[in-house]
């Protein structure tokens, strides 16, 4: 197998193509681009090594500087994934936005980063030209979709790297060269500016290849949008880093377009959410079977618990297990998963990888006993850990303790070493002196037909210092009858405990989640309270 990092240069853009083509990949298909219509078009890593290149030039034509910070702000389409790795070959940081972020988002982000330039479409211009004059230190922005260049610092794509040369060579990128910016998703409060280092390359590439399993003669699918962290460590830099071919699809979740999708790719990885795998679960079981899904191999999930009813219908519809596996924005890179050769524990996210340590210890830092919640916490140190939170040092040097990263996350770990996660930190409820998991009572929840998803919060009470209530989204035609109220009491009741059985059952019509489908329990919880929910720009529309 090739050498990741030869002489010393860790540029993350430089590995994912240009390192690829002298490896001998010049003319392998590095990505099937799918469009929302379905038009296909293949893309070597010749292809993308050039356009890369191209978009670094570009970037030194228009005077950016290494260690400037660039945007991408697009849906997922090819222009965006040049612009990437273009970006990371010129050293300027990377940061990616969710195209759907409307303006008081862009501007709390752009801002905060003071952003040099962004890369998004004509439709999108409106927005940003609205924020525009509270952005000082933003210079320039760049169309993908006109021809020509329309006016003072709006730019056309198709003109600059017209006349950019495809010719470039990456400077020598040492590992701590900071790479990419991820603001948080922000299920807990205002997003965090995660910034990462070209070094996470390491661990992107070792964990696709051992925990995703994916290998050279693959086809992945990585549905994650490049908005969030699992769309550019997996979704970008570690399949690329080893040489993979990825299937990338512009079109919107629709169950029959994907198994289709899988169907005629030929689809052997597949690394997709819970969120979607719910949405997938509620279909009938009469879509899948015309079929024919045998090239998948392999199937995980990130981003939320995988509740075990999700892992049942896995292995009855798709025909496979689904890996569960956990990780951050801040981890850069899978770090407690399932994987090949571990037995699953359905519920549980699985065994660390070698590279790290991860502990389980309490609020004071002393190790907690096995079967015991703590917090979630790993050793200092893993290749992909996060530099910093952009402009707030301070936060970031108090999720440190005695050489410990605190993740925000509770869980146990249990005799045999599985890591089970209960919930953040902030969301586990305190009832009559039990801790309560919402993720265990939302899982148990899912077991009743007439419910399609629920979002369970601790909200304070005099007697019980919080008690449990649950919001759920009925199946269509139900509405929560008392016979109904009864029943979801009983259940959780039945197969968790008392404790932990709702003491309201509210009916609503969606669960509102953040733009990679977590559950945003704290805007259940300002509803029910009657606050204000805070900063929900990452809320689904
Ligand atoms: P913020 O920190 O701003 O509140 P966020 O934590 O939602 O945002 P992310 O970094 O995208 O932003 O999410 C990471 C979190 O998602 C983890 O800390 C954990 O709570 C949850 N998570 C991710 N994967 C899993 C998993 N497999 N099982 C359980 N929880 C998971
Ligand atoms: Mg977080």
């Amino acid at each position: 197998m090739n050498e990741l990092i030869v002489a010393g240069q860790y540029n993350i853009g430089h590995i994912c193509t240009t390192h690829q083509c002298k490896s001998g990949l010049k003319d392998k298909t590095a990505m099937r681009w799918v469009s929302a219509h379905h038009e296909r078009t293949d893309y070597t890593f010749g292809d993308l090594d050039a356009a890369s290149n191209r978009f670094a030039n570009l970037l030194d034509t228009l005077g950016v500087l290494p260690g400037d910070i660039f945007f991408t702000f697009l849906p997922k389409m090819p222009e965006q994934f040049f612009a990437f790795l273009g970006t990371l070959k010129h050293r300027t940081i990377c940061g990616t936005l969710f195209s759907n972020f409307g303006e008081d988002a862009l501007l709390d982000r752009l801002s905060d980063s003071k952003a040099t330039g962004i890369i998004t479409k004509k439709s999108f211009l409106r927005k940003i030209k609205r924020i525009w004059p509270q952005l000082p230190e933003l210079r320039f922005v760049i169309l993908v979709d006109i021809d020509e260049h329309s006016e003072e610092n709006v730019y056309s794509y198709k003109q600059l790297m017209d006349a950019a040369s495809a010719e470039w060579t990456t400077a020598l990128t040492p590992p701590e060269t900071p790479s990419v910016l991820h603001y948080t998703s922000g299920s807990t409060g205002k997003p965090k500016g995660a910034l990462h280092a070209h070094r996470s390359v390491l661990l992107q590439n070792s964990t696709t290849r051992d925990v995703l399993a994916v290998n050279s003669n693959d086809i992945y699918w990585c549905t994650a949008d490049q908005g969030w962290v699992t769309g550019t460590s997996y979704g970008i830099i570690g399949p690329w880093s080893l040489g993979v071919t990825q299937v990338h699809f512009g079109g919107v979740y629709d169950a029959s377009v994907w198994m289709d999708l899988i169907q005629t790719e030929r689809i052997t990885v597949w690394y997709t959410a819970p969120t979607a795998l719910r949405m997938l679960m509620r279909e009938s079981p009469e879509l899948y079977a015309p079929f024919d899904l045998s090239s998948l191999r392999h199937i995980s999930s990130v981003g939320e618990p995988l509740n075990p009813e999700v892992m049942v219908w896995g292995e009855k519809i798709l025909g496979k297990k689904i890996y569960d596996t956990w990780f951050q924005t801040e981890t850069g890179g899978i770090l407690i998963p399932n994987r090949p050769g571990t037995p699953i524990r359905h519920g549980s996210m699985g065994k660390p990888i070698d590279e790290i340590e991860a502990a389980i210890l309490s609020d004071d830092g002393s190790q907690v006993g096995v079967n015991t919640h703590g917090n979630l916490c790993i050793k200092s140190g893993w290749s992909s850990m996060f530099i910093t939170y952009i402009n707030n040092q301070e936060k970031y040097d108090s999720r440190f303790r005695d050489g410990y990263y605190y993740t925000g996350d509770t869980a146990y770990r249990d005799d045999d070493g599985y890591f089970w996660f209960v919930g953040r930190s902030d969301d586990v409820i305190n009832t009559s002196g039990h801790l309560v998991s919402p993720f265990e009572v939302e899982s148990a929840l899912l077991e009743l037909d007439e419910i399609v998803e629920s979002g369970v919060v601790g909200v304070p009470d005099d007697l019980l210092f919080e008690k449990v209530i649950t919001y759920v989204a009925l199946r269509d035609g139900i509405t929560i009858a008392p016979e109904l109220d009864l029943k979801i009491k009983l259940h959780i009741s039945n197969r968790l405990s008392s404790i932990a059985a709702p003491h309201e059952v509210i009916a609503i019509e969606k669960i509102p989640k953040n733009k990679s489908g977590k559950i945003m329990r704290r805007v259940l919880k300002a509803w029910y309270l009657g606050l204000d929910a805070g900063d929900i720009s990452t809320m689904e529309d």
